[in-house]
Formats: structure tokens, sequence, C-alpha cells
């Protein structure tokens, strides 16, 4: 098993609901959303912080995140807004050190369930995360949105 979470689920050793995935990107679930719909786009090669990119892998990082806020925007879950957000460093938050991009569906007054899913995710660890039929539900759903059917 690779050390890192991110490189173990890009090269399948580690199990997600994957959203898509094409040469340089893979986005999947995280199994601790801070609420319901919580996307993680991360690039195929280890880097921990933004500047370690390459050029291209920060665009094409930050483009499929806008294709899959797009998506989520078309299924069930209808959010108002969505966070595009990088956690660039540990004192910036930044949990997992391979570079992710957070696309998370916000609505309209729901601040209160926002900061629960913030205050909430030592507990989510500490059962597991996100049951893996739900999570792989959103994640059928998103992805026919972009249009994709399933992911090898
Ligand atoms: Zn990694």
């Amino acid at each position: 098993m690779k050390s890192c979470i991110f490189c173990g689920i890009a090269s399948r050793e580690a199990q997600a609901s994957l959203v898509y995935e094409d040469a340089l990107c893979l986005a999947f679930m995280d199994l601790f959303p801070m609420r319901p719909g919580h996307v993680l786009v991360v690039n195929k090669r280890h880097a921990q912080f933004v500047h370690q990119l390459t050029p291209e892998e920060r665009a094409h990082l930050f483009e499929t995140g806008n294709r899959i806020g797009q998506a989520l925007r078309q299924t069930s879950l209808k959010p108002d807004a969505l966070h595009f957000n990088i956690n660039d460093g540990k004192a910036a938050h930044q949990t997992v050190p391979h570079v992710h991009l957070h696309v998370l569906p916000r609505y309209e007054g729901d601040l209160l369930a926002f900061a629960g899913g913030i205050f909430g995710k030592p507990l989510q660890m500490l059962r597991g995360g996100t049951k893996r039929t739900v999570l792989d539900r959103q994640a059928e759903e998103i992805r026919l949105a972009l249009g994709f059917r399933s992911l090898h």
C-alpha cells in the first residue's frame, strides 16, 4: 500500500467512489464529506503543494473541478452554490499531503449544517466515514451528468 492515500486511490490500491478519471486527474467522493456531494479532484502525480505542479497540471486540475461542479449542479443534490477550495499546507488545514481541490455543494441558509460538517469530522472519522453505497450512488449520478457511465 502506498503511503499517500490519494496515490493509493489513483493506483486502485485504496477504495474510493470514483467520479472521473483521465491521464492527469482523478475525482472521487470525499469519504468524510462536509456536505453531501463533496468531491475531491487530485492530480495523479504526487505533489504536496500547488507550486509543485506543472502549469499544465494546475490548469487541468481546475478545469476538471469546473466540469465536476457543473455536473454536480445537474444532479438531484441541486446545489445553490459551490466551493472550489484548495488548502495548500498544514497551517491552511491541508490534511492529506497531496494537492486536492475540494468541490463542495452549498445551499442558501446551510451555514449550521456546514459548520456541523467541519466540527463533526472527527466523529465521522471514528465512524469510518459515509457509507460506500451512499457515496457510490452520488458518484454515479455525477458521472452520468458528466456523460461517463463507468470507470475502470
Ligand atoms: Zn500522493
